[in-house]
């Protein structure tokens, strides 16, 4: 008898339970869907890491079950793990709303990776095998964000991932809550609710705030007018622009991933502004300095990033001077504190004026609703059982202490664990059991903004396909055990290459061979299998396809 009998349905969230690297799975006896595919980042002990990704050794041998990935919004963090996860999905079609498309298509056409994307409107409803998923605008820091109503054989799910109710959005399209209290009043099985802002009382204000901050900033700013944000933030990107239309100052986008950002956005229709307003970061010095604004990457301190360049004088083109402001328009996430603090202190060094959240109110409003907010969310849905999503062990714990404050008992509230299995049948929730997720680091592909290196990368991608070398390292020794395994793209045929294939991994294992004790430098450990992978693979095929080594903790 199979476990699906009854119309159930199986819940797993595969990113493990913290803020970022969003991925869940829906699956029936017959069909799975996957909402989001997120990457996660690295706290300031991981040198050399670039991000973390989901596990998905769960649907190896459920590839034939998986009818496409749902993605709720532009962020990164519910995204950007596609570049990665597709080659080993292939095939799987792809849907979400056109912005969050758009913003997803840079990176996959950066992989050099074909994907069937499909376009979803706030009015379709995409029927897939067993589920049909409905999206439901809401607001967050980036345009066109949807939450799912998810309808299954066992029930109706509302997904809801980062949103906020703004009355007075950016781009005037609010939150649609006559959807919610709708399916609220169909009745709701399950809400997956964001619950990040939860130790806030109180609603979220209005994104509308902070352009009032920036306009007061930059009447008394003599100089250049530097405002850094995530290069996804493009709701707050659109501020700025206004308030630099405002006082007739050109528009600078300093850093790869915001330009391409704003460039994809602009087409796209989702940041309105006229072109002749923008000009280029080697322009800057034909126009007098209070007559600029740069919008620029950096916002969290990364190493390499526009602003860090800028700070360190190592910029091209960009010089601080004495007059010029620098507004941090973004809190810092759990992990790179410390490098914020550095930024700004070595910004203040060489004389701009900094302003950071500690000194000046309302420079970043939150793009997830506050404790009230969450309960009109939770109100107007009415679930039966209700699972905090999107946040770290403390927020679910207040989450959970505000729902019962609305009268839901204990075993209505679901705490999520990395990799547990929801099951719900009959009206009714368990945990069945707990899928396998392995923290799975990846150094290399350059996410977000770096340099020169990155660009070779991309280019050596288009030409010559990627090669990814998955290596096995034990969590409690750093050591490298069990077999390694490569994948590639664009580079050849796998079924054809099964001898090169072969060799290639006896290089990588003779390579690390060499190598005694933990793994725990990954800097080092990429360079060594890089420069011996890269030897052999020219060698035998003349070509020079970009490496990638992935490591999974087991
Ligand atoms: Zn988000």
């Amino acid at each position: 008898m199979s476990f699906f009998e009854n119309k159930k349905l199986r819940i797993i969230s595969l990113g493990g339970v913290e803020v970022n690297r969003n991925m869940d799975v829906y699956e029936t006896e017959k069909d799975i869907i996957i909402v989001d595919c997120g990457i996660g980042f690295p706290s300031d002990d991981m040198p050399g890491i670039d991000v973390i990704i989901p596990d998905i050794t769960y649907l190896k041998d459920k590839l034939n079950k998986i009818r496409g990935i749902f993605l709720t919004h532009g962020h990164q963090d519910h995204w950007g793990s596609l570049p990665y996860i597709l080659p080993q999905l292939p095939n799987i079609p792809v849907y979400g709303t056109k912005l969050t498309l758009g913003l997803s298509k840079i990176k996959t056409d950066d992989a050099n990776l074909k994907v069937d994307f499909r376009e979803v409107d706030y009015k379709t409803v995409v029927r897939v095998g067993d589920f049909s998923v409905e999206f439901d605008h809401v607001n967050h820091s980036v345009p066109d964000s949807a939450n799912l109503i998810i309808r299954t054989p066992a029930g109706t799910v509302y997904h809801g991932s980062d949103f906020k109710f703004d009355w007075t959005p950016v781009d005037g399209f609010r939150t649609e809550v006559q959807k919610i209290a709708k399916v609220g009043a169909e009745g709701v099985l399950l809400l997956l609710s964001d619950c990040l802002r939860v130790e806030k009382a109180g609603y979220t204000p209005s994104e509308m705030k902070v352009e009032e901050t920036f306009d007061q900033e930059i009447q008394k700013c003599s100089g250049k007018f530097i405002v850094t944000v995530t290069s996804s933030s493009i709701s707050r990107i659109q501020q700025a622009v206004n308030v630099a239309l405002r006082y007739d100052r050109k528009i600078v986008f300093a850093g790869r991933s915001i330009e391409q950002n704003a460039e994809a956005s602009i087409r796209l229709g989702f940041l309105k502004l006229p072109l002749n307003a923008i000009i280029r970061a080697e322009d800057i010095n034909r126009y007098p300095k209070n007559k600029i604004m740069i919008l620029a990457t950096g916002a969290f301190g990364q190493d390499n990033s526009a602003l860090d360049r800028m700070a360190n004088g190592e910029h091209r083109t960009i010089k601080i001077e004495e007059g010029d402001f620098v507004t941090f328009s973004q809190d810092a996430i759990p992990g790179v504190e410390n490098a914020v603090d550095d930024l700004i202190n070595s910004l203040i060094k060489i004389g701009a004026e900094v302003f950071y959240s500690e000194i000046l109110d309302d420079l970043h409003v939150s793009g997830h609703e506050s404790r009230d907010g969450l309960k009109m969310m939770l109100a107007f849905v009415s679930p039966k059982y209700v699972m905090p999503i999107g946040g770290d062990l403390r927020m679910i714990k207040q989450y959970q202490k505000m729902a019962k404050t609305m009268g839901y008992e204990d075993e209505q509230i679901i705490i999520p664990h990395e990799g547990q299995i929801l099951e719900l049948e009959n009206g009714k929730a368990k945990i069945v059991g707990k899928a396998e997720v392995k923290n799975i680091f990846v150094d290399g592909l350059g996410i977000g903004d770096v340099g020169n290196v990155v660009l070779r990368d991309r280019r050596t991608m288009s030409a010559d396909g990627v090669v990814m070398v998955i290596v096995p390292m034990e969590k409690a020794t750093g050591k490298i055990i069990g077999e390694v395994d490569i994948v590639s793209r664009g580079f050849v045929y796998m079924k054809e290459s099964d001898e090169l294939i072969g060799q290639a991994k006896k290089v990588v294992r003779d390579a690390l061979a060499q190598h005694e004790g933990p793994m725990s430098d990954f800097r080092f450990f990429r360079r060594h299998i890089t420069e011996h992978l890269e030897k052999f693979l020219f060698q035998a095929t003349h070509r020079r396809p970009l490496i990638l080594p992935v490591i999974v903790e087991v």
